[in-house]
């Protein structure tokens, strides 16, 4: 049997070669799980492309619009009795943070897990924030693996004490984890049977006055406690009479491995695996007899500052060498490399000096070949942006005196060179109300706002509604590529799937659009590069809020099991791109255009779509 397909076996056989997503996947199959929801965002998104593979599931599983939904999908399954896993990316919490905090002092029923995602570092974008503190802010038990295996034991583990504690329980993984993969031991899968029921009960599922909301918060503290004594075995120590210690959380604790071992030292070391409430009685146990201690916890210095203060409270004079002291940073992501650094700050010369670059505590590292961050070959939102400036400069605009706000996905590259049309990128659907909020302060200009069609289903149509609302002039460019395609081609309320389903509905966006009282919609193909600068001159004269939206498929997905045909340049008519102002490199950055060995165009055949673009571009007529 092919592993994709042993992903969803019931009683396995042999360990897999997991990733830490796929082990989360495995964990809530394992767990008997009846809904798994979230919304794409990487690292996290791939626990659902797995489980969307596995065939015969007893299980549903499905993207929902954004993340707030999601996690409201998952409890309404949870209030029923039965188990949901809820999944999203450190930015996605944010989003979810409104009925994430009201859940979890009402409680659960049936077991909820919310698997979160931090990037240190930042490999996918968006702030490096640290998920741990929302665990404190909403009083959440979290779990923190280390590894695939703990993260697929630790999933079942956390749905059995979400139903132990009424609770749900944050699962914070990070890059490292959801991409590192080992041999994994799969579990049996449970068969939960379970009759859905709900009760009335306004005291617990509402937040029915002061004395009710006061109450929840009690019942929510006191759920902590009931899981710091239920999860004391996965804060494990190992006190073998050496006055140095590390404690260290997540993935840094397998790199303290790989350092120890390469090294010969032997702290004494605490794993923690609760990250959240903190087992403050087995962190003072531990540091009772040690005169140094090293932290090892990526991001905010949530360990060090525990444990600075338990040191104060206890009068221990011990040595912390963390962030606060010490020269960890609080960004970025650790690795072997940095762990035996900071070892060698309590071990001397026991351990050599790594061969480290100077800016090793300063990453993120810039790309050591300068490339563009640009479109792919053939997208159209190359095609959108270039209509754009030359209906700017039709309208006899500067492209530096107009506004143009960009959103999250894809489109934001439209803020690289070549187009730099987009000024700003602040969160999902927020550049509609910026828009507006520009005309507020009183930019006579237009103002221009852009947003990709996920974006704009998962968070822009509240602020579409509004700029209506308010007859705000406006011109929004809706960038409809069919997919929420930056995660890997996720579909979204407005794809069509591509087999009909009685299930499922596709929703246009322009019927929305005229829901909310907008009637100057139109939708155009941005290849039309001619009919699109038309459409975007008109719009932006246009009074109060007009929309265009901007029709064509992804190119990585329009490619996908098609035959590749692709344009050519005629090297007679190519002028040569340095007398050529701007050449059509320089005017679109597509991948596939590249020079050849005489200075001219070429176009490369294994990379190009045949969009066309270049050929509107030209102005030789040479593609
Ligand atoms: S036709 Fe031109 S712009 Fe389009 S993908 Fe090919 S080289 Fe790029
Ligand atoms: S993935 Fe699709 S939408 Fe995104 S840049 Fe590439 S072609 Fe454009």
């Amino acid at each position: 049997m092919a592993e994709t397909d042993r992903i969803g076996a019931l009683d396995p056989t042999e360990p897999l070669l997991l990733s830490g997503n796929e082990a989360i996947a495995r964990g809530a199959i394992e767990s008997g799980v009846a809904l798994v929801t979230g919304y794409p965002g990487t690292p996290s998104t791939y626990v659902i492309e797995r489980l969307l593979k596995v065939p015969e599931r007893r299980f549903r599983v499905e993207w929902a619009i954004n993340e707030k939904v999601a996690f409201e999908l998952a409890t309404g399954v949870s209030w029923a009795g039965l188990r949901s896993l809820v999944t999203m990316k450190m930015s996605g919490l944010n989003v979810a943070a409104d009925s994430f905090l009201s859940v979890q002092y009402s409680g659960t029923r049936g077991g909820l897990v919310l698997y979160v995602a931090d990037d240190p570092n930042v490999y996918y974008g968006m702030v490096e924030q640290d998920s741990r503190l929302y665990a404190r802010l909403a009083v959440a038990p979290m779990l923190m693996p280390a590894s695939p295996q703990e993260a697929l034991d630790w999933t079942r583990r956390a749905f059995e004490l979400s139903e132990q504690i009424g609770r749900p329980v944050m699962l914070r993984g990070t890059t490292t984890l959801a991409n590192t993969s080992e041999r994994v031991s799969l579990g049996k899968v449970q068969r939960i049977e379970r009759e859905p029921s709900f009760e009335f009960n306004t005291e617990k599922y509402s937040k029915a006055g002061p004395r009710a909301c006061v109450r929840q918060h009690q019942e929510a503290l006191a759920a902590l406690d009931r899981f710091t004594d239920l999860t004391a075995d996965l804060n494990t120590y190992c006190l073998n009479g050496s006055r140095i210690g590390v404690i260290a959380t997540g993935i840094p604790w397998t790199y303290l491995q790989e350092v120890m071992d390469r090294f010969s030292v032997r702290p004494a070391t605490l794993k923690l695996g609760v990250a959240h409430p903190l087992p403050e009685e087995t962190i003072k146990r531990f540091l009772s007899g040690l005169d140094t201690v090293i932290i090892l916890e990526e991001l905010e210095p949530l360990v060090e500052e525990a444990v600075r203060a338990l040191c104060c409270e206890t009068g221990h004079p011990l040595r912390v060498i963390g962030k606060k002291e010490g020269p960890l940073p609080i960004t970025g992501d650790y690795n072997v490399e940095i762990v035996s650094a900071v070892l060698r700050e309590a071990y001397g010369d026991r351990i050599p000096s790594p061969d480290l670059p100077p800016e090793l505590f300063q990453r993120s590292e810039p790309l050591k070949v300068g490339r563009l961050n640009t479109f792919c070959a053939g997208c159209p939102h190359r095609a959108t942006y270039y209509g754009l400036d030359r209906a700017l400069e039709k309208l006899g605009y500067r492209k530096e005196e107009i506004i143009v706000t960009g959103d999250i996905g894809c489109t934001i590259l439209g803020m690289n060179d070549p187009f730099r049309s987009c000024w700003t990128e602040v969160s999902m659907g927020s550049s509609i109300a910026l828009a507006q909020g520009f005309k507020y302060a009183g930019i006579v200009k237009p103002v221009i706002a852009t947003i990709g069609d996920g974006t704009f289903f998962h968070g822009g149509i509240p602020a579409l509604i509004n700029a209506s609302h308010h007859k705000t002039d406006l011109t929004v460019i809706i960038l409809d590529n069919h997919w929420i395609s930056m995660t890997g081609m996720q579909p979204h309320p407005g794809t069509e799937p591509s087999t009909p389903r009685e299930d499922l509905r596709a929703i246009r966006i322009e019927e929305i659009v005229r829901a909310a009282g907008i009637e100057d919609v139109c939708r155009v193909n941005p290849y039309q590069v001619g009919k699109m600068t038309e459409t975007l001159a008109r719009a932006i004269r246009a009074p109060g809020v007009s929309v265009v939206i901007s029709d064509a498929e992804c190119a990585i997905q329009r490619m996908r099991g098609r035959k590749r045909s692709h344009l050519r340049v005629s090297s007679e008519k190519c002028v040569g791109l340095d007398r050529c102002r701007p050449s059509c490199i320089e005017a679109l950055a597509c991948p596939a255009l590249d020079r050849d060995e005489n200075g001219k165009a070429r176009i490369d055949p294994a990379l190009c779509t045949a969009c066309g673009l270049c050929h509107h571009v030209c102005p030789h007529g040479a593609i």
